[in-house]
């Protein structure tokens, strides 16, 4: 599938470049969960010097490639750009992404010798590969348990029309052979499994379960679930030639997966079904524009009731909502107006309500919904037992899964080196 956004040319990237004001104490600098130095890699691209350019935000960021393409920046560098003041902020994940695309990893990495203990990272997603490299580069030896594919959600179930595949594939493929000491491949349920072999755990098993919509006709033929369908995408299945798709949620992964409907078969109706409104989306600006001008359609204030149809998904029954008080997420909430059911007809249902953790690791403590949950230094209650990124989280990206994974490693570090500094 061909990416929907291209990369800058080189004038675009000298003409955005020219408008950074390179702000003493830059806050998209503090805003962005790396702390990427982004001053001064747009500096280098002034001068022309895309190596150094790459080598400055390699440096700060693990997962660069990834992040050049799918961060959210509108909500983290992007947002407090100085320039919001004058005209426009500056396009900087747009640069980051002009950088990635014109350099290549640096093969010649000068690493210490890896001397020190092993550490077991369960999960190869983006918080388990950025602590890998912290660690490696500290001198340790990672050993990452990965039950599916090293990469995590980027490189199963993003799509290629956002994230091709040859670009996450270099990015996982440069992060294990430079850092990782040893890959197994196998689902790790319990911390008994892991036995004395490893000085420190790191878990980072993401969040791999999907909320289910507990309405009648949630087990017809044609109804899917987001991820599942996104993970079958990647691997090249197509869906039935449905002609009317109705998406339910307000996420990014509706969005996402609504998009990938539309792309698959342009003929097709797929519209988003969402219980609020416009402003309670908590999909990504910039997908849901997109989604937009591929014509995925949106159907605000409708709570589904029932799934209708005999065997086989003929609509959906909603009752039309207006929005009440604020709820605990901060976001009004939908109040049903009585006797106000109507029927969309579809003949397929994608239910994507959100995700959840798979109740693994007994011994490490939870939060009500099933979260690990961590000390300030990302320590569990189990001692030497870490964990970040989303199964910590929740729902959240790939960038704060990058910054929890770098934290995560320095702590490793300063537990196993009796508190010192590295
Ligand atoms: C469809 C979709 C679209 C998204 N789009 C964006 C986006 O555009 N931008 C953005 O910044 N973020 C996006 N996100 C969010 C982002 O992908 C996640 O926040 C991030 O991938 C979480 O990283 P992680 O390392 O915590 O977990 P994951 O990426 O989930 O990785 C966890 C890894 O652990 C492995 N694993 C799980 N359990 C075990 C076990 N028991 N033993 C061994 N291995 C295990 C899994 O196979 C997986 O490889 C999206 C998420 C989804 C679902
Ligand atoms: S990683 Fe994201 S937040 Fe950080 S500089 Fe790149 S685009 Fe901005």
């Amino acid at each position: 599938m061909e990416e929907i956004e291209k990369t800058f040319s080189k004038e675009q990237a000298a003409i955005e470049a020219e408008r950074c004001l390179y702000c003493y104490d830059a806050p998209c600098e503090t805003a962005c969960p790396a702390h990427v130095p982004i001053a001064e890699f747009i500096q280098s691209i002034r001068t022309d010097n895309l190596k150094g350019a790459r080598e400055i935000i390699q440096e700060a960021h693990p997962f660069i490639e990834t992040c050049g393409r799918i961060c959210p920046e509108e909500s983290f560098c992007q947002s407090v750009c100085t320039r919001i003041k004058m005209d426009t902020p500056i396009k900087i994940r747009e640069l980051h992404r002009y950088i990635t695309d014109n350099t290549d990893p640096s093969e010649n990495l000068e690493l210490v010798p890896a001397t020190k203990g092993k550490i077991a990272i369960v999960g190869g997603g983006p918080a388990g590969l950025a602590c890998v490299r912290e660690l490696r580069r500290f001198g340790y030896k990672p050993v990452v348990f990965e039950k599916k594919q090293l990469g995590g959600v980027p490189a199963n179930e993003i799509s290629a029309t956002r994230l091709p595949e040859e670009i996450e594939k270099k990015e996982a493929r440069f992060l294990q052979h430079n850092f990782v000491s040893e890959i197994k491949d196998i689902a790790i349920k319990s911390l008994g499994e892991l036995n004395e072999e490893y000085s420190a755990i790191f878990i980072s098993t993401g969040l791999s379960g999907e909320l289910n919509l507990d309405i009648p006709g949630n087990n017809l033929d044609g109804v899917y679930y987001s991820r599942e369908l996104l993970k079958r995408a990647k691997s090249g299945f197509r869906l039935p030639h449905f002609k009317r798709i109705g998406v339910i949620g307000g996420g990014n992964v509706a969005v996402e997966v609504a998009s990938v409907l539309k792309i698959e078969d342009p003929l097709r109706d797929v519209e988003v079904i969402y219980r609020r409104g416009t402003k309670e989306l908590k999909a990504f600006k910039k997908e849901i524009e997109e989604a937009i001008d591929l014509g995925v359609t949106f159907q605000f204030l409708a709570i589904p009731k029932k799934i209708k149809g005999d065997k086989r998904v003929e609509g959906l029954v909603v009752t039309r909502a207006h929005l009440g008080e604020k709820d605990t997420s901060g976001r009004r909430y939908p109040v049903p107006i009585p006797n106000s059911d109507f029927i969309i007809p579809l003949d397929a249902v994608v239910i994507a309500i959100g995700q959840k953790a798979d109740v693994y690791f007994p011994k490490v403590e939870k939060n009500a919904k099933g979260l690990v949950k961590v000390s300030d230094d990302l320590m569990t209650n189990v001692k030497g037992v870490f964990a970040g990124g989303d199964i910590v989280r929740g729902a959240s990206t790939v960038v704060e899964c990058v910054a929890d994974g770098k934290k995560a490693a320095q702590n490793i570090a300063k537990y196993l080196e009796g508190g010192k500094n590295v």
